[in-house]
């Protein structure tokens, strides 16, 4: 039996959430880490790909209000508000990287926790819906969400996201650290959610599966967007196959390098098939 419902969530938006990003800028300190980012996460799915450390998880957290950000983010035309409790009651959440769940608290304690800005009844009433699109879950709700393994633990995640009834829904690198039936079973899991009518925005490590199953997709590489298309043809890119999927055994370290080879390579799948953003 699958994690969640294959029919579909009955918690989350209503298909239409549109985020447009202009200038995102934000970092730690005195060291910036983006740097004017343009991008949008329309209804579907979109992926942000890229190497470790390239600021896709800054983004994400730029976005749900755990750090400053300058720039203007828009939801559906308004503002994004500042403050992380503003921007969940306006429809956005984050399962963060690692998931960062309460270890020593049952599964439902866990899953209560997402819906905390909404009134008892109402967390209630999600609840009982959150446990019928996770009906896995409903067998787990009084087991400790330490004990569980590790794609357990992502779907508690997941569903605690879900428990504030988003309409979009940011996930940071949910195939962490799985064995592969299990990443097979979250990045479809992410797909489903998107249908039912949450915009998703996913940062992923696992290039070839997160191109599958998304609609659109970026490439950040230290702090900057260096392509973008729609998935399918972003995974056939020569810019997304050297740098991410192994295409070709050269020394090629980022997609940045790829697209400026792809320029003078002439290569029939370079630049036709993805856009590149900013390969100076
Ligand atoms: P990964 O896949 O490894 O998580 P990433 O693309 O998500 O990489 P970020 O975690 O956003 O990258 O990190 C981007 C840059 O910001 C890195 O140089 C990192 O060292 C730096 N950084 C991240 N968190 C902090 C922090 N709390 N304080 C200072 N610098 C940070």
């Amino acid at each position: 039996m699958m994690w969640y419902r294959p029919d579909g969530f009955t918690l989350g938006g209503n298909g239409r959430a549109h985020l447009k990003v202009d200038g995102l800028a934000a970092g730690y300190g005195p060291v910036q880490v983006l740097r004017g980012l343009r991008f949008e996460a329309r209804p579907g799915l979109t992926v942000i790909l890229g190497p470790n450390g390239a600021g896709k998880t800054t983004l994400l957290r730029a976005l749900a209000g755990l750090i400053p950000r300058g720039g203007e983010v828009l939801l559906d035309g308004e503002e994004l508000p500042e403050k992380t409790h503003e921007i969940v009651r306006a429809g956005m959440a984050l399962v963060a990287e690692g998931r960062q769940l309460f270890p020593q608290m049952t599964v439902s304690e866990n899953l209560e926790l997402g819906g905390w800005l909404a009134p008892k009844a109402e967390r209630e009433r999600r609840l009982v819906q959150v446990l019928q699109d996770f009906p896995k879950l409903r067998e787990r709700a009084t087991q400790l969400a330490g004990t569980m393994s590790g794609g357990e633990q992502q779907m508690v995640a997941v569903a605690r996201a879900m428990m504030s009834a988003p309409r979009l829904l940011m996930l940071d690198e949910p195939s962490l650290g799985l064995a592969p039936r299990m990443v097979d079973e979250l990045l479809a899991m992410a797909r489903r959610i998107a249908d039912a009518g949450t915009t998703v925005l996913m940062v992923e490590q696992n290039v070839k599966k997160a191109l599958a199953v998304a609609d659109r997709g970026y490439v950040l590489e230290r702090g900057a967007l260096v392509a973008s298309g729609p998935a399918r043809l972003l995974s056939r890119s020569t810019v997304v196959r050297e740098a991410y999927l192994g295409a070709q055994a050269q020394d090629t370290t980022s997609a940045a390098d790829a697209a400026r080879r792809g320029r003078t390579q002439a290569s029939p799948t370079a630049a036709a098939a993805a856009t590149i953003v900013a390969p100076s």
